[in-house]
């Protein structure tokens, strides 16, 4: 080898391997780009899909029951020694299927006249706003007040 052969291959050499180098920086610096959009990407969506998620949720909890004003606001009796109900009821209580005695307190819904006992009906009604019987939905407080 000549020593002008020589320098042309260390050239070659030096060039190659610098192309090569720049093309792996390229390649880096791409990926690093296109996982900054993809980390963007995630936020925007957590942000947007989290949000609205919630509130929703906890209205629809609040809306499914009445409250203990209302639920007081219905008549309620205690059972004498005749068993006579005031209600449309049969002897036994739809939610606990067990039957009265006297002296059970009873409370009837408004709308419709069915019995219950007081805590079975009270129970139901803070997690339901309907009828467990006939699933009409009694009116609320200021409604029976006007009536
Ligand atoms: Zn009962
Ligand atoms: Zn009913």
């Amino acid at each position: 080898m000549s020593s002008r052969e020589t320098t042309m291959f260390l050239v070659m050499v030096t060039i190659s391997l610098l192309v090569s180098s720049l093309l792996c920086l390229i390649c880096i610096a791409h990926r690093l780009h296109l996982d900054a959009i993809r980390r963007h990407q995630l936020e925007v969506l957590e942000a947007t899909t989290t949000l609205p998620r919630e509130p929703s949720m906890v209205v629809t909890l609040q809306n499914s029951g009445l409250d203990d004003c209302t639920i007081q606001s219905y008549k309620k009796v205690v059972l004498g020694e005749s068993l006579r109900l005031p209600g449309l009821n049969s002897l036994t209580c739809p939610i606990c299927l067990v039957e009265y005695i006297p002296g059970d307190s009873i409370r009837i819904i408004p709308v419709c006249q069915h019995c219950f006992h007081v805590q079975c009906i009270d129970g139901w009604l803070k997690m339901k706003s309907t009828c467990p019987v006939c699933r009409n939905s009694p009116p609320d407080h200021r409604e029976n007040e006007k009536a």
